[in-house]
């Protein structure tokens, strides 16, 4: 999963991307970087860590420019997380001059695309399978962007929200199935790109729309140019495939994606939820921070208190020393502490978004357990996952997953609760008030929308 940001026509390009970035934090958080056009050059500025990390002291200084674009980074292809930082940059041709690129999804086809692009002499400077559509593009015919765009999408299949920048413009872009996010906004003058509009309101901008699947805006000093690089006819025969799980555990609740606020989706999660699975109880506890407007709807539904039982520590960076002795559980432990006065005696629900591995699941309900609760309820906000995600989400092989291998008696057995309930698929898509066929469902079904 990655976040991607964009600002055309602002004097404060980079701090204002920095912003953006720094809003999209929790799309990834292994790498980041920016990119800004002084008119002349483009200007690169990428790293490891966090977007406060690597934009510390005067880093901003070193991108000038009125144009720039950003990128956050939680890696699902490539290995060497310094050299496939985004956005990557590459000389393109004379007429455009350089290029540079950030991608949020992933690409299908990108292993075969890299060995063709080799055959006939392409270098590659990154693991990513990003790289092969500005080395694609560079193998254009024409050019000139305008024209070799569209040809350089038609040859590669997946999940793309692309934006990418050249000396004087921002040309954004959306798989034709729409399986990632992007949304445009308008900042006085200038116009802003954003995984998530949850950065809108950081940097002042106003929501304008999403971009279309299929769509490529270019923005420059002609204005704002969108067109389609599918005929019209592929496109009605395109369904959409919006990723579902944006609303069950990416997005932040602040964020409006596909039409729909994130916070109020979850909770309707949670009232779906209660109508399906209400249990008797004291308390709804969720497992913050995901989970927290999901369990708000099922408390607000099922009339019980909404309860704190778990405190999340939020400043945990990418290396904390480790302990001599081995502590039981260190990495849950360092992440959530319970209180014991909310949970001791206690009947709990509690609300998780998702179970994956169920290795985390398993240590916090232990937790809850160790804090004295007397039964506990796992309630959560999706059916099981059984398949892997091939669009961007970085999820293990089908042998990890535990609900691929495992019935719900037996997770709920190895997860020690009193009762487990996963939403249904018919619930999660209600509580979006959204038509089922827009969706991408495929971890939970298989339906994998691209081959
Ligand atoms: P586990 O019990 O190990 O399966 O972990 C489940 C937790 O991982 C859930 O509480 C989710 O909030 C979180 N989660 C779900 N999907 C992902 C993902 N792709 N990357 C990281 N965390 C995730």
């Amino acid at each position: 999963m990655c976040g991607i940001f964009g600002i055309y026509n602002n004097r404060d390009a980079a701090h204002i991307a920095y912003l953006g970035l720094y809003g999209l934090q929790h799309r990834g958080q292994e790498s980041a970087g920016i990119v800004t056009s002084d008119g002349k050059r483009l200007n690169r500025k990428v790293g490891v860590g966090l977007v406060a990390e690597i934009f510390k002291d005067k880093a901003l200084d070193s991108l000038p420019g009125n144009i720039a674009i950003g990128h956050t980074r939680y890696s699902t292809a490539g290995s060497d997380p310094q050299r496939d930082a985004q956005p990557i940059l590459v000389k393109y041709c004379k007429e455009v001059g350089d290029i540079a690129i950030a991608h949020n999804g992933n690409l299908l086809n990108s292993d075969v695309l890299r060995e063709q692009l080799k055959g006939y002499g392409c270098e590659f400077l990154t693991t990513s399978d990003t790289e092969v559509i500005p080395v694609l593009l560079t193998k254009g015919w024409t050019n000139s962007l305008v024209h070799d765009l569209p040809w350089t999408l038609r040859q590669v299949k997946g999940a793309y929200s692309l934006l990418l920048i050249t000396k004087d413009s921002i040309v954004a872009v959306r798989d034709p199935n729409g399986i990632r996010p992007l949304c445009i906004g308008k900042l006085g003058e200038s116009v802003v790109f954003s995984s998530e509009t949850c950065t809108f309101g950081l940097v002042g901008a106003k929501f304008l729309r999403e971009l279309d699947p299929g769509e490529i805006l270019v923005v420059n000093k002609k204005g704002m140019n969108s067109t389609y690089f599918t005929d019209a006819k592929k496109r009605l025969k395109t369904p959409s495939a919006f990723c579902i799980f944006e609303y069950i555990y990416f997005s932040r609740p602040d964020s409006t994606i596909f039409g729909k606020n994130v916070h109020e989706v979850r909770k309707r999660l949670g009232e779906e939820l209660v109508k399906e699975s209400n249990v008797p109880a004291d308390i709804v506890v969720p497992i913050p921070d995901s989970a927290n407007s999901t369990a708000m709807g099922y408390a607000q539904t099922a009339k019980l208190p909404f309860e704190a039982g778990l405190i999340r520590n939020h400043y945990i960076g990418r290396t904390f020393i480790q302990p001599h002795q081995s502590i039981r559980d260190f990495r849950a432990k360092i992440k959530y502490n319970p209180i014991e006065e909310v949970i001791r005696g206690k009947r709990i629900v509690v609300v998780d978004d998702s179970i994956v591995r169920g290795t985390t699941s398993r240590k916090l309900m232990r937790m809850i357990r160790d804090a004295g609760a007397k039964e506990i309820h796992l309630r959560i906000s999706c059916p099981e996952i059984k398949h892997p995600c091939f669009y961007g989400i970085d999820t293990p092989t089908e042998e990890e997953l535990i609900a691929a291998n495992n019935t719900v008696e037996k997770i709920k057995g190895y997860l020690e609760v009193d009762s487990l309930h996963f939403l249904s698929l018919e619930g999660m898509i209600k509580a979006t008030g959204i038509d089922k066929k827009t969706f991408c469902t495929a971890c939970f079904t298989g339906k994998y929308p691209l081959k």
